[in-house]
């Protein structure tokens, strides 16, 4: 499991409700984290998948990890994986990947 910035957060982000598999779906849900983007968002309950990013924790105010999400890109890339067309490798859909030690 991830380690967050703190407590707070980290209840939030593992809110774990047993009416909503998905947690866009779930009025308890505030923040979403994508692992493989090391992003936090703050869920818009429109009934869509909207989520704003934030930078900062809401509850501690720390500064929240940079976004991996170019890199995400182009590490896939470098690989010669399409995002949209190919099926991602296990770690590409969690935080794995960035345990990877970089290939020269
Ligand atoms: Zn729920
Ligand atoms: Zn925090």
């Amino acid at each position: 499991m991830t380690d967050h910035c703190c407590e707070a957060m980290t209840t939030h982000v593992n809110v774990g409700c047993d009416q909503h598999d998905d947690p866009y779906a779930c009025p308890d849900a505030l923040v979403d984290f994508s692992p493989q983007f090391q992003e936090y968002g703050l869920i818009i309950h429109d009934g869509g998948t909207s989520s704003i990013t934030i930078d900062f924790c809401p509850w501690c105010g720390r500064r929240l990890p940079e976004s991996q999400r170019d890199r995400w890109f182009d590490e896939l890339e470098r690989r010669g994986i399409d995002p949209w067309e190919d099926e991602l490798p296990a770690e590409f859909r969690d935080g794995r990947w960035l345990a990877a030690p970089p290939q020269a």
